[in-house]
């Protein structure tokens, strides 16, 4: 009996992503079947994204795992309807990316673009920026982007702390954890990044009091998700002076609502959720492997756990 492939995503992605998964299942010697449209009951897997619309998976009696075209699986992990695997993406085109728009975001804040590039006034200040060494910049979340975004940066030469929730272990990193060691982080960065999955542990991760902790004047980076930040707490720290800068890319709303206050306001740069998104190049390839380990009984590459949320 064929495996049965459900693509469940946006429908525009079908055309990209049908020739590559058509080709790595042929390349895993697997007999499939791969189609936008099932009998629920005929389903192996569902290559799925949120906006595919699949909310209720009760009639996929035969579904034996999930296998999430995004990285952030907020919008899932809570189903409880799901009861099969569910594995989240990891790719390295995203992960590429990923790196390239925060290294990107964080240069601009340590060179102080802005100073030179919109302000063209006829000032001449020659203050050359301190090097990164003198530099300390703070990543929130050290998993798949996370890890990557540091080791950019401290191969940039960037005093680079990363916070997780479990130990870590990074060479040219101050590798931190827990409460304690979010106040440490915060109480050092200039620059922070956000790379923390949206779960309930995470929530408003910065809020009036951690905002507090940081340096006067810093500045914050979020390409993680929206709720990560109590959006009052930023925008009275950004009025104060506490906070000097933000670059947002994502938001608790989105597409962000034209009338919220982040669009006007002249310390906060918003870009619409692109810092990084998957290539189906690369993500083709590990939707079918791990096709091909659920039907040769090995692990599935990585798995959600349903209670932490990510
Ligand atoms: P991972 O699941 O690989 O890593 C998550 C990291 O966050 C881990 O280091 C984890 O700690 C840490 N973490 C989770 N909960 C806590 C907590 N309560 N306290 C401290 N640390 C915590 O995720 P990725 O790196 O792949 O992705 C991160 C997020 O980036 C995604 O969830 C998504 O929201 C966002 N994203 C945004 C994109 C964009 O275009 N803007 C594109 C892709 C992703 P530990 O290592 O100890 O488990």
């Amino acid at each position: 009996m064929p495996v049965n492939v459900l693509f469940s995503a946006r429908p525009a992605l079908w055309p990209v992503y049908e020739p590559l998964l058509t080709k790595g299942l042929n390349d895993a010697g697997l007999d499939f079947e791969l189609s936008t449209e099932f009998e629920p009951d005929q389903v192996d897997y569902v290559v799925y994204a949120p906006n595919g619309g699949l909310q209720d998976f009760t009639p996929l009696t035969r579904l034996k795992a999930v296998l999430s075209l995004w990285a952030g699986v907020e919008a899932i992990a809570g189903n409880e309807t799901l009861t099969v695997p569910l594995a989240r993406m990891v790719d390295h085109g995203l992960t590429q990316g990923m790196t390239e728009w925060v290294v990107g975001h964080v240069l601009r804040y340590h060179l102080g673009m802005d100073n030179h590039i919109t302000v063209q006034d006829g000032t001449w200040t020659p203050d050359a920026p301190p090097l990164a060494t003198e530099r300390c910049v703070c990543v929130l979340g050290l998993g798949a982007l996370g890890q990557a975004a540091v080791q950019s940066l401290a191969a940039l030469n960037f005093q680079v702390i990363g916070w997780s929730r479990t130990p870590k272990d990074i060479p040219g990193v101050t590798c931190l954890h827990g409460a304690d060691g979010l106040k440490s982080a915060l109480s050092q960065a200039v620059i922070v990044v956000l790379l923390l999955p949206d779960t309930p542990a995470t929530e408003n991760t910065m809020n009036a009091e951690t905002l507090a902790l940081l340096p006067e004047g810093a500045q914050i980076i979020n390409p993680g998700r929206g709720p990560l930040i109590d959006d009052d707490a930023l925008l009275m720290a950004l009025n104060s002076g506490q906070i000097g800068h933000v670059t947002l890319d994502v938001f608790r709303v989105e597409p962000l609502p034209p009338e919220h206050p982040y669009w006007a306001h002249p310390n906060v740069t918003v870009t619409p959720h692109i810092a990084s998104e998957t290539r189906p190049f690369t993500a083709a390839q590990v939707i079918c492997e791990n096709i091909r380990r659920g039907e040769s009984g090995e692990p599935f590459l990585h798995l959600v756990d349903r209670q932490l949320g990510y």
